[in-house]
Formats: structure tokens, C-alpha cells, sequence
């Protein structure tokens, strides 16, 4: 990971400087890049205008690492209430949930977790939504027929269980990538690097693997032009939507993915 992603990651963790943030008016143009609202109709409001184009989403509320089970069980209510109302949706096939095991009280617990996340699989069978499993701070998966979202890491970790190369952690990236689209069940390929992206087209029709076989996903926010390009294309395209009040992490690793982000700011800055 860049020293310059370090430094953003380290220091935005100050609580200092996360209340000046969450105080500032400056950050909130730049929140809204990235993050549909504060609220479940404002990620839905997103995904409608989303799957109206073509593009398939995943809803994420943001928040993770609970500190009590009341905690983790008001977000537990939070994603029936996202499952319930995606069954309404005239769109709810192309819109599906993402979740945090954190945040169904693993700190609290890893029975008490499994029961919540098991609650949830339940709710989402009725109305057949598939809920993808965020990963958060360290092969098997293949064989288990798991559908897998590949990303690059978003957050802080030793040597010991994260490359620390960008050269590296890419070269990796793409061999997972090739693995994933040839021995993987409907994987989700989770970039907004065109690079890699153009890698893994050419190697898919090189392997002749069907467009139908995985998806590309990016984030909210980011590389829509992308996004739309390979949409056209007619690759299946998925853009993660987080919502909610707990958007400061989110937002941080957002600014440290890409430090050219403050730019924004600043312009918001001066835009006054
Ligand atoms: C659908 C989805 C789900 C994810 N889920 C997780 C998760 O569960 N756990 C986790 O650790 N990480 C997660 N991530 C984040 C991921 O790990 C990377 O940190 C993030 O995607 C940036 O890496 P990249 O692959 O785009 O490549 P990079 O090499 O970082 O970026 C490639 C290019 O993409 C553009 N870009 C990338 N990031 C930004 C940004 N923040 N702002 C503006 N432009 C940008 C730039 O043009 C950059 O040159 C997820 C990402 C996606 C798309």
C-alpha cells in the first residue's frame, strides 16, 4: 500500500479528525460522490435510475464492527428492511444486498453473528435476493460453487496477509481474475482499473466464456463512464451503493484509494 494511502488511512482514524470532518460542510459534496444518502430510499432512489439504464446494483448500508448486539441487531432489522423493500422494487432483479459480518455482531460474538447472518439468508430466500459477504481485514471458496467478488483491499494490513506492492497486488488481481472466470461460479470481477478490466475481456473471449458467465462491479461514484462503456459492450455491470449515517470509513478509504480526490474538496472549497 502507498505511503501516501497509509498516511490518509492512519490519520482520518484520529478522532479529531473524524469529527472535523463529519462537522465540515466542505466534505458533503464529496460524501455525495460516493454515497447515495442518508437514508434506504435514497439508495433505492440511486438503484431505480441505475437498473433503468441497464445497470444492476448491490446495496450497502454502511457501518461495521459493532459495539453492542442491540447494534448489530437494529442493522439486522435494517437489511430485512432493505430485502423487503428491493421485493417491491418493479427493478428487483438486478438489485441484490452486500453485508458485513462485523456488522451482525461478530465482535459481539461468532454464534451470535452466525444466528443473524443465517436470519438474514432466510429473509433474502423469500424473495430469492442474493447477499454478497463483504470482506474486512485475511482459494477454498472455488470449490465451494461460492459466487466471489474479487477487490484489491481497501484497508490497512501487514505484509503478513496483504501484498504490499501495487505491481503485486495487480498481478495477483489478474490471476485470481483468470482463475475465477474459468473455474468460478458467476464471479464478480471488482475494479475500476481499465487495465485489468481490458486483461480480463481479452482473456474471456480468448476462453471463449460467455458475458453471461460474470460481472464487472465498481463503486458509486466512481468511473461511471466506465461503467457505461462496458454496459454497451453488453457485459453485466453492478455498482455497489452504500448508504447510511456510518459513512466516514467508507468515505476515508475512498480518499485514500485516491488521494487526487481532495481535489474535490478543495473545488467545493472554493465553489463556497
Ligand atoms: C463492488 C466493490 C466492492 C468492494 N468491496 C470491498 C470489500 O468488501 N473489502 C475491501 O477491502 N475492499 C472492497 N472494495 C474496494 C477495493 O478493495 C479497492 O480498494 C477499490 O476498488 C480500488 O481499487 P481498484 O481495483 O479500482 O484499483 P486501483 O488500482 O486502486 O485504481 C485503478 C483506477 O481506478 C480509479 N479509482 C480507484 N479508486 C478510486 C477512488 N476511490 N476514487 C476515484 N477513482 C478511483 C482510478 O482511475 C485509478 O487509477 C470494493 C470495491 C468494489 C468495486
Amino acid at each position: 500500500m502507498s505511503l501516501g494511502r497509509t498516511f490518509i488511512l492512519k490519520t482520518s482514524a484520529l478522532k479529531p479528525v473524524e469529527s472535523l470532518v463529519r462537522k465540515s460542510f466542505l466534505f458533503r459534496p464529496v460524501v455525495k460522490r460516493f454515497i447515495a444518502g442518508d437514508t434506504l430510499e435514497d439508495a433505492m432512489k440511486a438503484a431505480e435510475e441505475l437498473a433503468k439504464v441497464g445497470l444492476m446494483s448491490s446495496l450497502d448500508y454502511l457501518g461495521e464492527n459493532t459495539a453492542s448486539k442491540e447494534e448489530a441487531l437494529s442493522a439486522i432489522h435494517k437489511y430485512k428492511e432493505m430485502l423487503t423493500r428491493i421485493g417491491k422494487s418493479e427493478f428487483a432483479a438486478k438489485i441484490n444486498i452486500s453485508i458485513k459480518l462485523t456488522q451482525c455482531g461478530l465482535d459481539q460474538g461468532l454464534e451470535f453473528a452466525e444466528g443473524n447472518y443465517r436470519e438474514v439468508l432466510r429473509i433474502a430466500a423469500e424473495s430469492d435476493t442474493f447477499v454478497r459477504v463483504d470482506m474486512e481485514a485475511s482459494r477454498k471458496m472455488i470449490a465451494l460453487g461460492a459466487r466471489v467478488r474479487e477487490v484489491k483491499w481497501a484497508y490497512l494490513e501487514p505484509a503478513a496477509v496483504a501484498f504490499p506492492e501495487k505491481g503485486l497486488v495487480d498481478q495477483k488481481f489478474v490471476e485470481m481474475a483468470k482463475l475465477l472466470l474459468k473455474e468460478g461460479n458467476y464471479p464478480a470481477i471488482a475494479t475500476h482499473d481499465e487495465n485489468i478490466i481490458n486483461v480480463v475481456k481479452t482473456f474471456a473471449q480468448e476462453q471463449s466464456i460467455n458475458k453471461a458467465r460474470f460481472e464487472f462491479q465498481m463503486l458509486y461514484g466512481i468511473r461511471r463512464d466506465l461503467q457505461d462503456s462496458l454496459l454497451a459492450e453488453g457485459y453485466n455491470v453492478r455498482v455497489y451503493i452504500p448508504f447510511g449515517d456510518q459513512w466516514y470509513p467508507y468515505f476515508t478509504r475512498r480518499l485514500a484509494e485516491r488521494p487526487a480526490n481532495f481535489l474535490f474538496i478543495l473545488k467545493s472549497f472554493f465553489k463556497g
